[in-house]
């Protein structure tokens, strides 16, 4: 292990020739063997992955639904096989529904419980604790 002279992740890296000067670099800068790599000097783009995350509403959400069928939660539990303190539980926020469960309920009842976003792996935490700051203090300014 060791720290990326160019793009300064801790991950594994050795020595490579760069513009004469020897460095530490990882392989996501610098692929392959040890060579000279005038032109692939650049930063490592942070990995994106797609993730799909259940909507904060979700307990409004599927009450709304199943409402609007008429069914009972007992009902629900018993059509869709999930166990009915299970769907109590959801209906009332207690429980975040696994992923088999509010696919079951999306279907069933014809709604949206998942929504796609993007994480970035190895985030800068301090980046992201000033924009939170910022935006608070925007808000104070405006009430
Ligand atoms: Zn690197």
């Amino acid at each position: 292990m060791g720290i990326c002279d160019i793009c300064g992740r801790k991950t594994k890296t050795r020595k490579v020739r760069i513009e004469g000067a020897v460095i530490e670099a990882c392989y996501k800068c610098v692929p392959g063997k040890e060579r000279d790599v005038v032109e692939k000097k650049r930063q490592c783009k942070p990995k994106q992955i797609k993730e799909e995350d259940v909507v904060e509403q979700y307990n409004k959400i599927i009450k709304t639904a199943r409402e609007e069928k008429g069914i009972s939660v007992e009902d629900l539990a018993k059509k869709l096989n999930i166990s009915l303190s299970y769907l109590r539980h959801i209906e009332k926020r207690d429980m975040i529904p696994d992923k088999k469960t509010a696919k079951k309920l999306e279907r069933f009842l014809n709604i949206k419980l998942f929504e796609e976003i993007i994480v970035e792996e190895e985030e800068d935490v301090s980046d992201k604790a000033s924009e939170a700051g910022f935006t608070l203090g925007d808000q104070a300014e405006w009430e």
